[in-house]
Protein backbone atom coordinates (compact mmCIF):
# COMPACT_ATOMS: atom_id res chain seq x y z
CA UNK A 1 0.00 0.00 0.00
CA UNK A 2 0.92 3.39 -0.98
CA UNK A 3 0.58 6.39 1.30
CA UNK A 4 0.99 10.53 0.33
CA UNK A 5 1.16 12.47 3.02
CA UNK A 6 1.14 16.46 2.98
CA UNK A 7 4.02 18.72 2.94
CA UNK A 8 5.13 19.11 6.59
CA UNK A 9 4.30 22.29 9.01
CA UNK A 10 0.85 22.58 7.23
CA UNK A 11 -0.99 21.95 9.98
CA UNK A 12 -4.48 20.54 8.84
CA UNK A 13 -6.70 23.66 9.72
CA UNK A 14 -4.49 25.56 7.51
CA UNK A 15 -4.45 23.33 4.89
CA UNK A 16 -8.27 22.97 4.76
CA UNK A 17 -8.28 26.57 4.62
CA UNK A 18 -6.25 27.58 2.15
CA UNK A 19 -5.34 24.33 0.11
CA UNK A 20 -8.41 23.07 0.05
CA UNK A 21 -7.38 20.88 -3.15
CA UNK A 22 -4.16 19.83 -1.92
CA UNK A 23 -5.43 17.72 0.67
CA UNK A 24 -4.63 13.78 0.45
CA UNK A 25 -6.79 11.00 1.85
CA UNK A 26 -4.71 11.47 4.94
CA UNK A 27 -4.34 15.01 6.04
CA UNK A 28 -5.17 14.85 9.55
CA UNK A 29 -1.54 15.61 10.73
CA UNK A 30 0.41 18.16 11.84
CA UNK A 31 3.73 17.02 10.75
CA UNK A 32 5.81 19.77 12.13
CA UNK A 33 7.07 18.50 15.56
CA UNK A 34 8.53 15.17 13.57
CA UNK A 35 10.80 17.96 11.23
CA UNK A 36 12.80 19.79 13.93
CA UNK A 37 13.94 22.68 11.85
CA UNK A 38 17.31 22.89 12.98
CA UNK A 39 19.23 19.87 12.73
CA UNK A 40 23.01 19.78 13.64
CA UNK A 41 24.42 18.36 10.23
CA UNK A 42 27.43 18.33 7.88
CA UNK A 43 27.54 18.95 4.15
CA UNK A 44 27.17 16.33 2.10
CA UNK A 45 30.89 17.28 0.19
CA UNK A 46 29.96 13.79 -2.57
CA UNK A 47 27.46 16.50 -3.57
CA UNK A 48 27.40 18.76 -6.67
CA UNK A 49 27.64 22.64 -4.03
CA UNK A 50 26.01 25.57 -5.90
CA UNK A 51 27.55 28.50 -4.84
CA UNK A 52 25.62 31.56 -4.18
CA UNK A 53 26.69 35.31 -3.15
CA UNK A 54 25.30 37.79 -1.37
CA UNK A 55 26.52 41.89 -1.62
CA UNK A 56 25.73 44.88 -0.62
CA UNK A 57 24.90 47.57 -3.80
CA UNK A 58 26.15 49.76 -1.42
CA UNK A 59 25.15 53.35 -3.38
CA UNK A 60 21.65 51.94 -4.32
CA UNK A 61 21.47 50.37 -0.68
CA UNK A 62 20.13 47.37 -2.30
CA UNK A 63 21.37 43.76 -1.87
CA UNK A 64 22.61 41.64 -5.02
CA UNK A 65 22.34 38.01 -4.36
CA UNK A 66 24.14 35.84 -7.58
CA UNK A 67 24.65 32.50 -8.27
CA UNK A 68 26.35 30.85 -11.55
CA UNK A 69 26.34 27.30 -9.98
CA UNK A 70 22.63 26.39 -11.50
CA UNK A 71 24.01 23.55 -13.41
CA UNK A 72 25.37 21.91 -10.28
CA UNK A 73 21.73 22.25 -8.15
CA UNK A 74 20.21 20.27 -10.99
CA UNK A 75 23.06 17.98 -11.20
CA UNK A 76 22.68 17.27 -7.74
CA UNK A 77 18.46 16.77 -7.91
CA UNK A 78 18.90 14.18 -10.83
CA UNK A 79 21.54 12.54 -8.55
CA UNK A 80 18.86 12.44 -5.59
CA UNK A 81 16.01 11.40 -8.05
CA UNK A 82 18.00 8.86 -9.66
CA UNK A 83 19.39 7.31 -6.09
CA UNK A 84 15.65 7.31 -5.10
CA UNK A 85 13.97 6.42 -8.36
CA UNK A 86 12.17 9.90 -8.18
CA UNK A 87 10.35 10.86 -11.23
CA UNK A 88 8.81 14.31 -12.47
CA UNK A 89 7.76 12.65 -15.84
CA UNK A 90 4.09 12.51 -14.71
CA UNK A 91 3.69 16.38 -15.05
CA UNK A 92 3.86 18.89 -17.63
CA UNK A 93 6.87 20.58 -19.13
CA UNK A 94 4.92 23.67 -17.47
CA UNK A 95 4.69 22.28 -14.14
CA UNK A 96 8.58 20.74 -14.55
CA UNK A 97 9.58 24.42 -15.16
CA UNK A 98 7.61 25.78 -12.26
CA UNK A 99 9.36 23.36 -9.87
CA UNK A 100 12.68 23.99 -11.18
CA UNK A 101 12.04 28.02 -10.90
CA UNK A 102 10.67 27.77 -7.36
CA UNK A 103 13.95 25.89 -6.11
CA UNK A 104 16.42 28.27 -7.46
CA UNK A 105 13.98 31.69 -6.07
CA UNK A 106 13.44 29.46 -2.83
CA UNK A 107 17.40 28.93 -2.49
CA UNK A 108 18.17 33.25 -3.48
CA UNK A 109 15.46 34.17 -0.79
CA UNK A 110 17.17 32.01 1.45
CA UNK A 111 20.70 33.18 0.93
CA UNK A 112 19.33 36.86 1.31
CA UNK A 113 18.87 37.01 4.63
CA UNK A 114 21.66 37.11 7.53
CA UNK A 115 19.74 34.98 9.72
CA UNK A 116 18.87 31.79 8.15
CA UNK A 117 15.55 30.40 8.25
CA UNK A 118 13.68 26.98 7.15
CA UNK A 119 11.61 28.08 4.90
CA UNK A 120 8.44 26.12 2.92
CA UNK A 121 6.96 27.43 0.40
CA UNK A 122 3.41 26.21 -1.07
CA UNK A 123 2.14 27.24 -4.42
CA UNK A 124 -1.05 26.56 -5.59
CA UNK A 125 -1.46 28.42 -9.20
CA UNK A 126 -4.80 28.81 -10.42
CA UNK A 127 -6.72 26.70 -13.14
CA UNK A 128 -3.74 24.38 -12.66
CA UNK A 129 -4.50 20.82 -11.26
CA UNK A 130 -1.11 20.54 -9.54
CA UNK A 131 0.65 22.55 -7.02
CA UNK A 132 4.12 23.11 -5.90
CA UNK A 133 6.03 22.61 -2.36
CA UNK A 134 9.70 23.27 -2.24
CA UNK A 135 11.58 23.41 1.25
CA UNK A 136 15.32 25.36 2.09
CA UNK A 137 17.05 24.04 5.36
CA UNK A 138 19.70 26.40 6.53
CA UNK A 139 22.09 24.01 6.30
CA UNK A 140 21.68 24.95 2.55
CA UNK A 141 19.67 22.05 1.58
CA UNK A 142 16.36 22.52 -1.03
CA UNK A 143 14.01 20.04 -1.93
CA UNK A 144 10.74 20.20 -4.18
CA UNK A 145 8.01 18.05 -4.67
CA UNK A 146 4.74 18.68 -7.67
CA UNK A 147 1.59 17.52 -5.83
CA UNK A 148 -0.97 15.99 -7.93
CA UNK A 149 -4.53 17.79 -7.28
CA UNK A 150 -8.08 16.83 -7.74
CA UNK A 151 -9.92 17.68 -10.72
CA UNK A 152 -11.72 20.93 -9.45
CA UNK A 153 -8.01 22.46 -8.98
CA UNK A 154 -8.60 23.26 -12.56
CA UNK A 155 -11.45 25.48 -11.81
CA UNK A 156 -10.17 27.37 -9.16
CA UNK A 157 -9.71 30.72 -10.60
CA UNK A 158 -7.95 32.30 -7.52
CA UNK A 159 -4.97 29.78 -6.29
CA UNK A 160 -2.85 30.45 -2.97
CA UNK A 161 0.81 31.10 -1.92
CA UNK A 162 2.03 29.90 1.21
CA UNK A 163 5.43 30.97 3.33
CA UNK A 164 6.63 29.46 5.62
CA UNK A 165 9.42 30.39 8.00
CA UNK A 166 11.08 28.87 10.93
CA UNK A 167 14.37 29.45 13.13
CA UNK A 168 16.15 28.27 16.80
CA UNK A 169 14.97 31.45 17.73
CA UNK A 170 11.76 32.33 17.15
CA UNK A 171 8.49 30.48 15.96
CA UNK A 172 7.15 29.79 12.72
CA UNK A 173 5.99 32.68 10.52
CA UNK A 174 3.04 32.35 8.20
CA UNK A 175 2.26 34.70 4.99
CA UNK A 176 -0.78 33.21 2.90
CA UNK A 177 -0.92 35.40 -0.29
CA UNK A 178 -2.82 35.44 -3.27
CA UNK A 179 -1.03 34.38 -6.12
CA UNK A 180 -0.45 37.31 -8.22
CA UNK A 181 1.69 36.09 -11.40
CA UNK A 182 1.79 32.23 -12.69
CA UNK A 183 5.03 32.12 -12.38
CA UNK A 184 6.81 30.86 -8.80
CA UNK A 185 9.48 32.81 -9.04
CA UNK A 186 7.42 35.72 -9.57
CA UNK A 187 5.34 34.73 -6.68
CA UNK A 188 8.76 35.07 -4.49
CA UNK A 189 9.47 38.60 -5.35
CA UNK A 190 5.52 38.66 -4.35
CA UNK A 191 5.87 37.08 -0.89
CA UNK A 192 8.82 39.97 -0.33
CA UNK A 193 6.76 43.10 -1.58
CA UNK A 194 3.25 42.38 -0.14
CA UNK A 195 4.59 40.19 3.30
CA UNK A 196 8.59 41.65 3.78
CA UNK A 197 7.40 45.17 2.75
CA UNK A 198 11.18 44.86 0.74
CA UNK A 199 10.33 44.93 -2.85
CA UNK A 200 12.48 42.23 -4.53
CA UNK A 201 13.57 41.16 -8.55
CA UNK A 202 14.57 37.70 -9.37
CA UNK A 203 15.61 36.98 -12.71
CA UNK A 204 16.56 33.18 -13.61
CA UNK A 205 18.36 31.89 -16.86
CA UNK A 206 19.65 28.16 -17.80
CA UNK A 207 22.91 28.92 -16.13
CA UNK A 208 22.95 31.72 -13.50
CA UNK A 209 20.05 33.53 -11.65
CA UNK A 210 20.63 37.15 -9.18
CA UNK A 211 18.21 38.60 -7.18
CA UNK A 212 17.58 42.20 -6.06
CA UNK A 213 16.29 42.79 -2.72
CA UNK A 214 15.67 46.49 -1.57
CA UNK A 215 16.98 48.05 1.57
CA UNK A 216 15.54 50.61 3.67
CA UNK A 217 16.24 53.58 1.65
CA UNK A 218 16.89 51.79 -1.24
CA UNK A 219 16.97 53.45 -4.91
CA UNK A 220 15.07 50.57 -6.39
CA UNK A 221 14.78 52.76 -9.90
CA UNK A 222 18.34 51.09 -10.84
CA UNK A 223 16.40 47.63 -11.14
CA UNK A 224 12.79 48.31 -11.08
CA UNK A 225 11.94 49.02 -14.40
CA UNK A 226 14.21 46.35 -15.66
CA UNK A 227 13.09 42.68 -17.61
CA UNK A 228 14.77 39.78 -16.42
CA UNK A 229 17.52 39.61 -19.25
CA UNK A 230 18.65 43.28 -18.28
CA UNK A 231 18.65 41.74 -14.66
CA UNK A 232 20.81 39.30 -15.16
CA UNK A 233 23.13 41.27 -17.71
CA UNK A 234 23.30 43.85 -14.21
CA UNK A 235 24.16 41.68 -11.81
CA UNK A 236 27.21 40.10 -14.71
CA UNK A 237 28.20 43.64 -15.42
CA UNK A 238 28.47 44.47 -11.54
CA UNK A 239 30.01 40.91 -10.59
CA UNK A 240 32.70 41.58 -13.16
CA UNK A 241 35.60 42.76 -11.39
CA UNK A 242 34.93 40.12 -8.63
CA UNK A 243 35.41 37.43 -10.83
CA UNK A 244 38.67 36.48 -9.64
CA UNK A 245 37.09 35.64 -6.79
CA UNK A 246 34.85 33.69 -8.37
CA UNK A 247 35.13 29.59 -8.32
CA UNK A 248 35.07 27.77 -11.30
CA UNK A 249 33.02 25.66 -12.43
CA UNK A 250 34.55 22.52 -12.86
CA UNK A 251 33.52 19.10 -14.10
CA UNK A 252 34.40 17.47 -10.74
CA UNK A 253 33.65 19.76 -7.46
CA UNK A 254 34.61 17.66 -4.84
CA UNK A 255 38.35 17.53 -6.28
CA UNK A 256 38.92 21.37 -6.74
CA UNK A 257 36.07 22.21 -3.80
CA UNK A 258 38.89 22.20 -1.62
CA UNK A 259 41.66 24.85 -3.12
CA UNK A 260 38.78 26.79 -4.68
CA UNK A 261 37.30 27.52 -0.63
CA UNK A 262 41.31 28.51 0.23
CA UNK A 263 41.67 30.54 -2.98
CA UNK A 264 38.38 32.49 -2.05
CA UNK A 265 39.11 32.91 1.76
CA UNK A 266 42.67 34.31 1.01
CA UNK A 267 41.08 36.96 -1.26
CA UNK A 268 38.67 37.96 1.26
CA UNK A 269 40.77 38.20 3.71
CA UNK A 270 43.30 39.91 1.72
CA UNK A 271 40.74 42.30 0.12
CA UNK A 272 39.42 43.00 4.13
CA UNK A 273 42.77 43.48 5.34
CA UNK A 274 43.33 45.98 2.90
CA UNK A 275 39.87 47.86 3.47
CA UNK A 276 39.00 46.93 -0.30
CA UNK A 277 36.23 45.15 0.46
CA UNK A 278 34.37 47.57 -2.35
CA UNK A 279 34.56 46.35 -5.62
CA UNK A 280 35.70 48.42 -8.25
CA UNK A 281 31.58 48.90 -8.95
CA UNK A 282 30.50 49.20 -5.62
CA UNK A 283 30.20 45.82 -4.35
CA UNK A 284 30.36 44.97 -0.88
CA UNK A 285 30.61 41.36 -0.45
CA UNK A 286 28.40 39.90 2.40
CA UNK A 287 28.28 36.32 2.53
CA UNK A 288 28.36 33.05 0.64
CA UNK A 289 27.21 29.44 0.71
CA UNK A 290 26.39 26.19 -0.82
CA UNK A 291 22.99 25.19 -1.65
CA UNK A 292 22.52 21.23 -2.64
CA UNK A 293 19.29 19.03 -3.47
CA UNK A 294 18.56 17.05 -0.83
CA UNK A 295 15.84 15.83 2.02
CA UNK A 296 16.10 14.92 5.53
CA UNK A 297 13.63 12.24 5.50
CA UNK A 298 14.11 8.71 6.95
CA UNK A 299 11.99 6.06 7.47
CA UNK A 300 12.17 6.77 11.20
CA UNK A 301 10.19 9.98 10.19
CA UNK A 302 7.93 8.45 8.51
CA UNK A 303 6.79 5.91 11.10
CA UNK A 304 6.33 8.94 13.53
CA UNK A 305 4.28 10.38 10.97
CA UNK A 306 2.15 7.24 10.69
CA UNK A 307 2.24 7.01 14.58
CA UNK A 308 -0.21 10.18 14.56
CA UNK A 309 -3.14 8.74 13.01
CA UNK A 310 -5.77 7.71 14.49
CA UNK A 311 -5.76 4.09 15.88
CA UNK A 312 -8.55 2.84 13.59
CA UNK A 313 -7.09 4.67 10.43
CA UNK A 314 -3.54 2.68 11.33
CA UNK A 315 -5.31 -0.52 11.48
CA UNK A 316 -7.28 -0.58 8.31
CA UNK A 317 -3.84 0.28 6.70
CA UNK A 318 -1.97 -2.23 7.63
CA UNK A 319 -5.16 -4.72 7.38
CA UNK A 320 -4.26 -6.39 4.51
CA UNK A 321 -0.56 -6.40 4.27
CA UNK A 322 2.78 -6.30 6.55
CA UNK A 323 4.54 -3.23 4.34
CA UNK A 324 3.12 0.23 4.29
CA UNK A 325 5.27 1.98 1.24
CA UNK A 326 4.95 5.71 2.25
CA UNK A 327 6.21 8.78 0.31
CA UNK A 328 7.91 11.50 1.73
CA UNK A 329 5.76 14.85 1.06
CA UNK A 330 8.66 17.17 0.85
CA UNK A 331 10.87 15.12 -1.55
CA UNK A 332 9.13 11.78 -2.78
CA UNK A 333 11.29 9.83 -1.89
CA UNK A 334 9.19 6.26 -0.84
CA UNK A 335 10.06 4.54 2.70
CA UNK A 336 9.03 0.89 3.65
CA UNK A 337 7.73 0.31 6.72
CA UNK A 338 7.04 -3.31 8.24
CA UNK A 339 4.62 -4.29 10.48
ZN1 LIG B 1 12.11 13.52 1.68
Amino acid sequence: MSIQLFPFNLSFQFALSAFPYLLPPLASLTLSRHFPAILPTEINMEQPLALYRRFLWEDNHILVIYTAGLAKLRASQALYNAAYDISEAFFSAEAQRGLEDLIVAATLATESQVLRDAWGWTVRLPFKDWGIFCAVEPDGRVCGRLKPLSPQAADDVVGALAVQRMNEKSPLRQSTLIPRDEQPHLLVEQYFDESEQLPARIAISHDDAVMFLSMPDAHWDAVNALNEDALLDLARTLLSDTTDDVPKQSESPQDTAHAETIDRLRKQFKAVRSGDALSKNGLKFMHEAVFYYDCRCDTAQMEAMLATLPQHDQEALWADTTTLTIECPRCGRKHDIHR
